[in-house]
């Protein structure tokens, strides 16, 4: 738990968002500025940084991350259209919040390769 962090704070219900999904160890929030018509951010109330710091311990946290996305993606109505889920690392990626996010976007075609 890191007290600036700002998705920390989020865990803590300091900082208001739009909560969709929330156990004892994942939640799961829609996007402040989203990139697409369903653009959700799944993270672990764990304070990790980047994938880098992901221990083997946490590795049972990103199965249930991404069971959590392909669950919203359901609720969403995109699972059948398609969807993309996203970890950006570090600067090359365009990593803003250094605490682990997993990304959701669907509701469009999105391009690829990312730019
Ligand atoms: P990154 O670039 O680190 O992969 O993505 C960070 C994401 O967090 C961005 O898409 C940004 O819009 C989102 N974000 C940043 N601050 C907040 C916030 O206070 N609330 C919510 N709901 N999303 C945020
Ligand atoms: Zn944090």
């Amino acid at each position: 738990m890191s007290k600036e962090c700002i998705f920390c704070r989020i865990v803590r219900k300091e900082i208001k968002s739009e909560i969709l999904f929330e156990d004892d160890h994942v939640v799961a929030f829609r996007d402040i500025n989203p990139r697409a018509p369903v653009h959700i951010l799944v993270i672990p109330k764990k304070h990790i940084p980047t994938v880098n710091d992901i221990e083997e311990e946490d590795l049972q946290l990103l199965g249930k991350m991404v069971g959590v996305a392909r669950d919203l993606a359901v609720t969403s109505g995109i699972s059948e259209s398609g969807y993309r889920l996203v970890i950006n690392c570090h600067q090359n990626a365009g990593q803003e919040v250094y605490h682990l996010h997993l990304h959701l976007l669907g509701g469009r075609k999105m391009k690829w390769p990312p730019g």
